[in-house]
């Protein structure tokens, strides 16, 4: 299948990637820069520009930023991921809402102007869109599934950069869906929504201080920045980035998974459980990390009973995703950004 993927250059559409051309599928990734394009182009030497193609585009909040990206010979799958993931905003609406919102109907708008051959399109959304985040993680009557939307309004997106950032992927999601609804489009989309996204880097994308957002936190335990206090967790689910990857891949590829939502998580973890799987493993940054004994990081209620549920049944059964346990997850991370100096 001939598949545009946007974002390369993230975190996560790097396994994407990854996993698109070992499923033998030829891929146009957009980047924002040739720079990029050539980091990218480098780390597969022998893959034929036939298998493996970039386009710029360079701002997705740019009206009709996709127009000319989507007019690939034979296109027949778009993978959407291409979203800001950070929290350093100064205008929520500029620097996060807008890219999310306008990058996503953007795409779709084109898709359905100029590539009438596309069947399927999958949307990199978030588990931001689906949590009500006033309700905290302590809610264990709750079962979260791909019926829940965040009620996050314009009001609140703006009162704060987490509010702000949980918005920009709420609202995205729903202009997917209302675009679907109302435009009728000749193709089909999948969402799909993780929680917080842990696993290796890509060595020759990223850098210890160019690192994306969800890793961080690790990056911090094992270079001594957070020593005398573990930071609270925040959302208590996870996921492994390959498992996020071969998912989205899936979602092109099994005709079930059109018009649906998944939600895709492992299971739980705390920032203390993460922190003992590196003290068990890397004995080489036990200086650097927080003590044995120093507070913070653990469950609210103390364990994982007193947390929301979650139903991750839809991805098992469609998908036939098996989740990489946590330790995995974290050791493979840590080795990643060894690899890139730590
Ligand atoms: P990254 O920051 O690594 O990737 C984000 C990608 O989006 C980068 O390729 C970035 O390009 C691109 N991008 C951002 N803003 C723009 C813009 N205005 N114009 C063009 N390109 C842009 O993060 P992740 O890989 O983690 O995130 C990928 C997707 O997954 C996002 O949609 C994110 O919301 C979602 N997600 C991530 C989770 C996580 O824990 N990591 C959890 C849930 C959802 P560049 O690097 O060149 O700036």
């Amino acid at each position: 299948t001939k598949v545009l993927l946007t974002g390369g250059s993230g975190f996560i559409a790097a396994h994407i990637l990854d996993v698109l051309l070992n499923h033998g599928h030829s891929v146009v990734t957009t980047v924002r820069s040739e720079e990029k394009a050539s980091k990218i182009r480098e780390a597969y030497p022998d893959t034929p520009k036939s298998k493996l193609d970039f386009v710029i585009v360079e701002d997705i909040a740019k009206e009709g930023a996709f127009d000319e990206a989507v007019k690939v010979e034979g296109l027949e799958a778009v993978l959407h991921t291409a979203s800001p993931f950070h929290f350093n905003v100064t205008d929520t609406q500029k620097d996060l809402i807008d890219p999310a919102v306008i990058g996503t109907t953007g795409i779709l708008k084109a898709i359905k102007k100029n590539a009438p051959s596309v069947k399927r399109v999958v949307i990199t959304s978030s588990f931001a869109s689906i949590l009500t985040a006033s309700k905290g993680p302590s809610w264990p009557e709750h079962t979260y599934s791909e019926l829940d939307w965040n009620p996050v309004t314009m009001e609140e997106a703006v009162q704060n950069p987490a509010n702000g950032y949980r918005a920009s992927k709420t609202f995205a999601e729903r202009a997917a869906w209302e675009f679907v609804k109302n435009e009728k489009p000749n193709f089909a989309i999948s969402t799909m929504c993780p929680p917080l996204v842990f696993g290796p880097i890509v060595h020759y994308l990223n850098s210890l201080d160019a690192l994306n957002t969800s890793n961080q936190r690790v990056r911090n335990f094992i270079t001594g920045q957070v020593k005398k206090e573990i930071p609270d967790t925040g959302t208590f689910i996870w996921v492994d980035v390959r498992d996020l990857a071969l998912a989205h891949v899936k979602a092109i590829e099994v005709p079930e998974a059109a018009d649906k939502r998944f939600f895709i998580t492992a299971g739980y973890f705390s920032n203390k459980e993460v922190v003992e799987i590196i003290r068990k493993n890397f004995p080489e940054y036990e200086e650097k990390l927080p003590g044995k004994d120093v507070k913070g990081g653990g469950y609210p209620e103390g364990d994982q009973a007193g947390l929301y549920k979650y139903d991750n049944s839809r991805v098992k059964n469609v998908l036939g995703i098996e989740f990489t346990p946590l330790e995995k997850s974290i050791v493979d991370l840590v080795k990643s950004l060894k690899a890139v100096g730590a």
